[in-house]
């Protein structure tokens, strides 16, 4: 996907994820928007950085990447939701493009995509990025507002989806 799509996509989905943990619909929930909304544009910006330094859609585009930015804010206090940010640009990248991302690289050169892709030059891709957006608002409902029931406190505060 383009960096319009990602950042279309992060727009969203911070929207979404604001009414998500705050569902009121007052300030609450736009300080929320506000506050998730720029880590999550950054990190969904970041992984095409490859483009320029090393191997697109495999140097910076695999899970060890993704590890790096969870673990920010476990052991540094910083960059929380920045991993959301890096996790919606693979999604869109896989769900939502024809060639798809290296997910083990450096370990393997495969890429792994999916058949919902289509080229990032086709004007189906806004439609596409809005559907995997969708997509992705249901996951964090389910995340916050479902599973807590059955997942410990401990580890839905490691990935931020519980007060610490
Ligand atoms: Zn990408």
């Amino acid at each position: 996907m383009n960096k319009r799509g990602h950042v279309l996509n992060a727009a969203l989905l911070s929207i979404g994820l604001g009414y998500v943990l705050e569902p009121s619909g007052d300030v609450e929930t736009f300080v929320t928007i506000a506050e998730v909304s720029v880590p999550i544009v950054l990190g969904a910006l970041f992984p095409d950085v490859d483009t320029a330094f090393g191997r697109h859609r495999k140097t910076l585009h695999n899970l060890p990447v993704l590890a790096v930015f969870l673990a920010y804010p476990i052991y540094f206090s910083n960059l929380q939701w920045v991993w959301l940010g890096v996790v919606t640009h693979y999604a869109l990248d896989y769900f939502g493009s024809r060639r798809g991302i290296a997910l083990f690289y450096p370990l393997s050169d495969q890429e792994y995509g999916s058949p919902t892709g289509v080229t990032t030059s086709s004007d189906r891709a806004e439609i596409v990025t809005v559907v995997v957006t969708a997509f992705e608002v249901v996951v964090a409902i389910v995340l916050v507002h479902v599973l807590p029931q059955y997942v410990p406190t401990e580890a839905m505060q490691i990935v931020g989806l519980a007060a610490a």
